[in-house]
């Protein structure tokens, strides 16, 4: 018996086995509507998972300066970069650009007027809405919810 080309096999079976667990926890994020209760805190599950708005100028990222980035306060995923904040004076932290692929978009009309509100691609959570009267170079403006968003400054 060929002992080196068992443990072989076996450890490429557990390879496989690591991979194909790590893909399909990174391409579904199941966490029940309980899960995220017990995670949030009442304030960011208003926002995060029902789309609620928090009070302007509510937020102290409003006046954040600092090198650094901004996480989801839901999966810790990087949403946006010191680089792209700028001061809006909306009342809510804005920024004129996001981290490629970090964000999801769909219409709704909760207003009547049609917003583009954009969510979290990782884990879903809404985070606010994009729209045209940024600074270039986009000419956007992501009005986020500070109350969902985790500052890391540089260090
Ligand atoms: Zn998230």
């Amino acid at each position: 018996m060929d002992y080196s080309n068992l443990n072989r096999r076996e450890f490429i079976t557990k390879v496989v086995m690591l991979m194909s667990a790590s893909f399909y926890s990174g391409k579904v994020f199941a966490m029940t509507d309980k899960d995220w209760k017990k995670k949030l805190r009442p304030e960011e599950y208003d926002v995060l998972r029902k789309e609620g708005t928090e009070r302007p100028n509510s937020s102290a990222l409003n006046n954040e300066k600092r090198d650094g980035d901004y996480l989801c306060v839901g999966c810790d995923s990087k949403l946006f970069t010191s680089k792209m904040k700028f001061d809006s004076g909306t009342g809510w932290p804005s920024f004129f650009d996001y981290v490629p692929g970090s964000l999801g978009f769909k219409t709704d009309f909760k207003i009547v007027i049609p917003r583009k509100e954009y969510h979290c691609s990782t884990c879903g959570g809404h985070h606010g809405h994009v729209f045209k009267d940024g600074p270039q170079p986009t000419g956007l403006r992501y009005c986020n919810n500070g109350i969902v968003l985790k500052f890391m400054p540089k260090v």
